[in-house]
Parts: C-alpha cells; sequence; structure tokens
C-alpha cells in the first residue's frame, strides 16, 4: 500500500532527524515517480506529499500535461540540450546541472518561458565511471560564477548521486564531500541553501550528513517494472 509506504519513509526521516538533532521541516521530500502512473502519484499526493521527481523529459512531460501545476515537479535525470525545454517548460527544478552548455541553454529557454529556472549543480562524488556531475572545485566555481550573472537562472544547490555499494563508509564520503563543498562555496560568496541527496538506499546517511532534499522512489511507489512502457501511463 503507498499510504503505508509514504507513512514508514515519513516517520523514518523523523526518527533519524531526533537522532541527530535537525527538523525534519528543513527537509524536503521528493516522491521519484519515474515508471509510475498517474494514479499512483495521485495516492502519493493525497498522503501530503507535494514534490515529484522525474528523470526522462518525455515521461515528465506527459505527466506535466495531466497534472500541471497542481503538483511540483523536479527534473533529475541527466539532461540533454536539445530537451532542455521540456524540462524548463515543466519543473521548478533542475537537480543535474553540470556544463556551461547546459547552464546557456537553461537560460534562454527559460527567458523564452519567462520563468526564473531554479536550479541544482550535480556533483560528482565517486569514482564511478557511469556517474555524471561535475568533476572539480574549479568547474563547480565556473559554473557558480556564470550562473550568477544570468538573469533567468537561480542556483540554490548542489546535488550528487552516492556510488552503488553495500559499503556505508564510501556514501557517507560521497554526501560529506558535496556538503564540504557547498561549505566552501559559501565561504567565497555563493550561499546554495539546498543539498539534494539521499535515495532509498541511502537516505538516512544523507540525513546525518545534512541533505535538505531527499529524491525516494522504491521505498514509496514499490519496486520499478523497468519492462513497461512510460507512454502507457
Ligand atoms: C531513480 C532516482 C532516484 C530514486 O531512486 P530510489 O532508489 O528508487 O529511491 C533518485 N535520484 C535519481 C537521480 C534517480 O534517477
Amino acid at each position: 500500500m503507498i499510504s503505508e509506504n509514504v507513512n514508514r519513509v515519513k516517520q523514518a526521516i523523523e526518527k533519524k532527524c531526533l537522532e541527530c538533532g535537525r527538523k525534519p521541516e528543513d527537509i524536503k521530500l521528493v516522491a521519484v515517480s519515474k515508471y509510475f502512473g498517474i494514479d499512483a502519484i495521485l495516492q502519493v499526493k493525497a498522503c501530503g506529499i507535494d514534490n515529484f521527481g522525474e528523470n526522462r523529459a518525455q515521461e515528465l512531460t506527459l505527466k506535466f500535461d495531466r497534472l500541471g501545476d497542481s503538483v511540483i515537479w523536479h527534473f533529475i535525470g541527466t539532461l540533454q540540450k536539445n530537451k532542455v525545454k521540456y524540462a524548463v517548460r515543466c519543473a521548478e527544478f533542475i537537480h543535474s546541472v553540470d556544463s556551461l552548455d547546459l547552464l546557456y541553454e537553461i537560460n534562454k529557454k527559460a527567458e523564452s518561458f519567462g520563468k526564473i529556472q531554479k536550479i541544482l549543480f550535480e556533483v560528482k562524488t565517486s569514482e564511478e565511471e557511469s556517474k555524471s556531475g561535475v568533476n572539480s572545485e574549479e568547474e563547480i566555481f565556473k559554473l557558480a560564477e556564470e550562473a550568477k550573472k544570468l538573469p533567468n537562472i537561480r542556483a540554490i544547490g548542489l546535488m550528487t548521486i552516492s556510488p552503488l555499494t553495500e559499503d556505508e563508509k564510501l556514501v557517507r564520503k560521497s554526501f560529506s564531500y558535496l556538503r564540504n563543498l557547498k561549505e566552501m562555496l559559501k565561504r567565497n560568496g555563493y550561499d546554495y541553501l539546498e543539498l539534494s541527496m539521499g535515495m532509498t538506499s541511502d537516505f538516512e546517511i544523507a540525513i546525518e550528513e545534512g541533505s535538505t532534499i531527499l529524491r525516494i522512489g522504491s521505498a514509496i511507489f514499490g519496486q520499478r517494472d523497468y519492462s513497461k512502457d512510460w507512454r502507457q501511463i
């Protein structure tokens, strides 16, 4: 049952917050709805969740055209330049900005939609080859500096995906790297508020390490059926 899942996740967040002296209301829960349909999203929404995350521009567009602004959309996947217009049209937050090219394109499309696009920079915090994201401090500073100059961009934080491993130490290292990077940016005048980190398997560690946005999918919706055609939602 979806409502039981949501309650279980909410309780786990509260418990962990209590343990480490944080306030649950300082943490935004984004329900990652990729591969799940409108009915499931509405069930989650009925449990008081307003933020939903999608990782493919076309799937996001399809759901946005059904649900519009009745929920808050987060684009969390790898973004190709030619798909930027879809993400900007639908998403209040884009979590996955990792190049100047993408930044400029988002600014351009945001201008054409007459909106200020909130973005986060995705940072590569592990050695995994498959992971995308900015992978040097120099690069993140360059992005932060450019973002400041772009009128239709508002950079609000950093995002990462932890390495796929059972080794809790490596996961923690990845999250604490992101937190330290945020603090370093702050000392240099880029005062970002948000740390988007923590998924089903590691959100408790992420809370301990300072996460402000959790992106949780399967703990809420159940296992994803990757053979399912997402157009049939
Ligand atoms: C799918 C996805 C999630 C959620 O994953 P779960 O393990 O199901 O919680 C979070 N972040 C990103 C970027 C994703 O693609």
